[in-house]
């Protein structure tokens, strides 16, 4: 049964690596940002990009949203793909300016299928980006699912080839209770089990928590 091999797999990944306490930003604006800086790099490029903005005191939505595309490219230089993370996260503050009634917080209170459906409407952002936006800047049960699910479910043989991001999370969210803080801490340990044991080439089975499963 899917929902008990998923319920096991939680319970040792939280046994062998503890909680994670995702997601680092200390506002929810933060979050956001962070959530597109973070796409094809390392969350080491974020931070540093994260604490230049900050230094600049360009961390708020009123702030970013006045800066012209080139100047914002280069306080995040070392997230990479510098230009094109700009025009996204431009996208997103406009995108938030118009729905939020020019808050973050009013963005994020809305329901969560309008939300979800704005957010997929800003060009560069996918459904994962979109999700861990739900899940960890407006705290909706929503599960993120990224190629770490994919590689750590598929070598279960819970999904295959052809599985949708849809599907999933809808396994997810269908076999386990819709819980913020869990889902907070499961998708941030498959990160950690896909680094650590489950690598693209050569996973280390042997010694991974998830062994047997
Ligand atoms: S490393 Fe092996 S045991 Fe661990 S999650 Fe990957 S396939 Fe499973």
């Amino acid at each position: 049964m899917a929902a008990d091999a998923l319920s096991e797999m939680y319970t040792r990944l939280m046994d062998h690596f503890g909680p994670q306490s995702w997601w680092p930003g200390e506002t929810p604006f933060e979050v956001m940002v962070g959530a597109i800086l973070t796409q094809n790099t390392n969350w080491g490029n974020v931070e540093k990009a994260m604490q230049r903005l900050k230094d600049a005191g360009l961390l708020s939505l009123e702030k970013m949203v006045e800066l012209p595309s080139g100047l914002l490219a280069e306080y995040i230089r070392p997230a990479g793909y510098y230009n094109i993370k700009a025009t996204r996260l431009l996208n997103l503050c406009r995108c938030i300016v118009t729905h939020g009634v020019g808050t973050v917080a009013g963005f994020l209170a809305q329901p969560l299928t309008q939300l979800r459906a704005q957010l997929l409407s800003v060009k560069g952002i996918g459904q994962e980006t979109a999700d861990c936006i739900l899940l960890y800047a407006a705290q909706f049960p929503v599960f993120v699912v990224d190629t770490y699910t994919y590689r750590v479910l598929s070598r279960h043989n819970l999904v295959g080839e052809t599985t949708s991001y849809e599907e999933m999370q809808a396994l997810f969210m269908d076999n386990l209770n819709a819980d913020v803080k869990v889902f907070n801490e499961y998708h941030a340990l498959l990160v950690q089990v896909g680094k650590q044991y489950c690598r693209k080439k050569n996973p280390a089975c042997s010694s991974c928590p998830l062994y047997g499963i």
